[in-house]
């Protein structure tokens, strides 16, 4: 319905049904994989269900991410293997490691690429409208960005070995910065680019502190609120395991909730898989007014339960995340 309001509604994660679980269309969805966790179903900051961020091509980066995960330490592993290696263990929301994998990948819409594909006339940085605006223009060498990486990390004080790509600054930063300072700087990149977007969408130039105090506080959160999940899990579950499939005619629910503790919100996600890791059915729901982890992970082991039963899938082992 072009132009109407069908046109600009999206069918996933909408209260069109009056299924009482959850009011969301629950369907299998062919872009997920045995690999997928729950989390990653889940929108960071909105603590919902993830429909408009988790496309196929996410699935895609996420399945190249994991690749290097698995690579052992082997010899044959060249220094962009390794780099990314650590860069994928750092305690970073897995949407800012995305967004690091595409800059990375010279992936983001920046002039330049955006001039390359003949989709804008100039390459112009829209910011400083000095320079051409690449992926190290925007994430490093603008001189907007001067004022926030000499006051966000003093380790970092721009030396400026940014002449080349994103990659090679990449390898020099993991090189010389601690873990902590590495998730900082790479919260910030994002903090950039939001910032980079905001201009140019909104035309309103967020400030250096804003930008730093962003992204801080939102890595900060995930960091805290990651710690607790994990504990909690860790102590019900006695060591992290991997995702190992049910027997033949029984199916294995795994589910996942992200609290967001200020606005006191969570978010919850369920996958279904059979035997062979297909997904047969998946989830979502969120709920206002709560606090406590164990309380948003047993609302989601109740919208697994809800969902089995609605589904009429009767042999189900129910397992918490994986
Ligand atoms: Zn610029």
């Amino acid at each position: 319905m072009e132009g109407g309001k069908w046109a600009k509604d999206q069918y996933m994660g909408q209260r069109w049904l009056s299924t009482p679980s959850s009011f969301c269309v629950q369907t299998p969805n062919p872009s997920l994989n045995s690999c997928t966790k729950v989390k990653d179903l889940i929108h960071e900051k909105r603590k919902e269900w993830n429909e408009g961020i988790y496309s196929v091509k996410t699935a895609y980066y996420l399945k190249e991410l994991r690749k290097i995960d698995l690579l052992g330490e082997s010899s044959e592993q060249n220094g962009q293997e390794k780099n990314w290696k650590r860069i994928w263990k750092l305690k970073i929301p897995v949407i800012t490691k995305n967004f690091l994998w595409k800059a990375g990948n010279n992936l983001l819409a920046t002039r330049k690429n955006l001039l390359s594909k003949r989709i804008v006339e100039d390459a112009w940085c829209p910011i400083c409208l000095q320079e051409e605006e690449t992926v190290m223009h925007v994430l490093w060498q603008c001189h907007a960005t001067n004022d926030v990486w000499s006051e966000a990390i003093k380790a970092v004080q721009k030396w400026r070995v940014g002449e080349g790509d994103l990659l090679g600054l990449l390898e020099e930063l993991v090189k010389k910065l601690t873990q902590a300072k590495m998730e900082e700087t790479i919260a910030i990149m994002r903090g950039l680019w939001l910032r980079r977007n905001t201009f140019v969408f909104e035309n309103k130039l967020l400030s250096h502190n804003n930008v730093i105090r962003a992204a801080i506080d939102s890595l900060e959160e995930y960091q805290t609120t990651n710690v607790q999940m994990t504990e909690n899990r860790s102590r019900a579950e006695g060591l992290d395991q991997k995702w190992k499939p049910p027997n033949v005619n029984c199916l294995k629910a795994n589910w996942d909730a992200a609290l967001d503790v200020k606005l006191r919100r969570v978010g919850l996600g369920v996958i279904i898989r059979n035997n062979k890791g297909e997904v047969m059915a998946t989830g979502c729901d969120s709920k206002s007014y709560v606090e406590q982890p164990a309380i948003a992970e047993g609302w989601a082991l109740s919208k697994a339960m809800e969902l089995c039963k609605d589904l009429s899938f009767n042999r189900v082992i129910l397992e918490g995340d994986a």
